[in-house]
């Protein structure tokens, strides 16, 4: 599958990579290294990426302008959904690649690379780059160890397997890589998002059946001047907590005039739960959009159905 990919990537002269709406770590790391690599083993070729930014990523590259589409291939990446692809419409491009991490949802109608055993989107391009002559030098490993770095919660989550250990492990080596620095570029934040972390632990609310939930209005993030943004980055941090089996962050979003809803597990399968709010994403890692403050008070009656039939199952005592 990489050898198709790679054959499509030196056959075209212009190729836009694209990744999910809604920006994080692995995403942009993994469409800047994958722009990168190309540039450096091709040179000539004109490289893209696309899609809306975040001021908070731009140590991991600039964004660019879509051009024109004629001739050109579109490499979309840690997206399993069309309607989540930011900034590009698939119809536009001559040949499409797909390569994800996520579970499958739909075909994008060109090669298709999933493998949602895998860490990170950045993860799959460690291995392109590996299994292919694509080129790597320490720009680009760095940024792949951010992506997989952030997309495993510093490989906490269990999609750290042994596999993403070894790689991770000869990249720092054969690249000497300084992590205390690149932590620093990921895990540097402003005051006041330590103070909201704070509000929320204050603040959290605990089901019956172990869902923590917190809804986060526009005033309050003004109150703590943070972005709608800013909660979802620390979510992760909510992890290890005895009474709660899953945790969910409502948070208002005026810009896009929707609730943001975060949500994280340490035992029940989320994802299928949020597909009827707009949403989806990892058994374990899910996210959706909703109108209303109100709609919130149904997703957590579902997640506290979800908490208690996975408790009555008994599989909380196999894990
Ligand atoms: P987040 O809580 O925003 O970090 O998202 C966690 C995971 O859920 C990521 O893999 C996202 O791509 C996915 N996700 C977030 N929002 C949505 C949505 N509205 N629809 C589908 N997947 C989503």
């Amino acid at each position: 599958m990489y050898s198709d990919i790679y054959k499509l990537i030196k056959e075209f002269d212009k190729i836009v990579i694209a990744r999910h709406v809604g920006v994080d770590p692995d995403a942009m790391a993994s469409t800047m290294a994958l722009k990168d690599s190309i540039l450096l083993t091709f040179p000539e070729k004109k490289v893209l990426t696309v899609g809306s930014g975040s001021n908070k990523f731009t140590y991991l590259g600039k964004l660019d302008k879509l051009e024109d589409t004629i001739d050109t291939l579109l490499i979309v990446l840690d997206t399993p959904d069309i309607r989540r692809i930011d900034g590009v419409n698939i119809a536009d491009f001559k040949k499409v690649v797909k390569i994800d991490h996520h579970p499958f949802v739909e075909d994008f109608g060109g090669i298709e690379h999933i493998d949602d055993k895998a860490s990170s989107a950045s993860e799959l391009v460690l291995e392109l780059i590996r299994d292919t002559p694509l080129l790597m030098d320490k720009n680009i490993a760095s940024k792949i160890y951010l992506g997989i770095v952030s997309d495993t919660n510093r490989f906490m989550f269990n999609n750290s397997t042994s596999k993403t250990f070894l790689q991770v492990a000869k990249m720092i080596k054969d690249y000497d890589l300084e992590i205390d620095k690149l932590y620093e570029s990921l895990y540097l934040r402003p005051l006041n998002e330590v103070k909201l972390e704070g509000y929320i632990g204050l603040n959290l609310e605990v089901t019956e059946n172990g869902v923590a939930y917190i809804k986060l209005t526009k005033n309050l993030l003004d109150e703590f001047k943070v972005d709608a943004a800013s909660p979802g980055n620390m979510i992760n941090n909510f992890n290890y907590i005895n009474e709660v089996l899953v945790w969910a962050f409502f948070t208002e979003d005026v810009k896009n005039d929707n609730i943001r809803v975060s949500v994280r597990s340490r035992g029940p399968v989320i994802n299928t739960a949020l597909v009827k709010y707009n949403g989806g994403g990892h058994k374990y890692a899910s996210g959706a959009r909703i109108k209303t403050m109100e709609e919130s008070d149904q997703v957590i009656k579902d997640l506290d159905i979800l908490c208690k039939n996975y408790k009555e199952s008994g599989e909380q005592l196999e894990n």
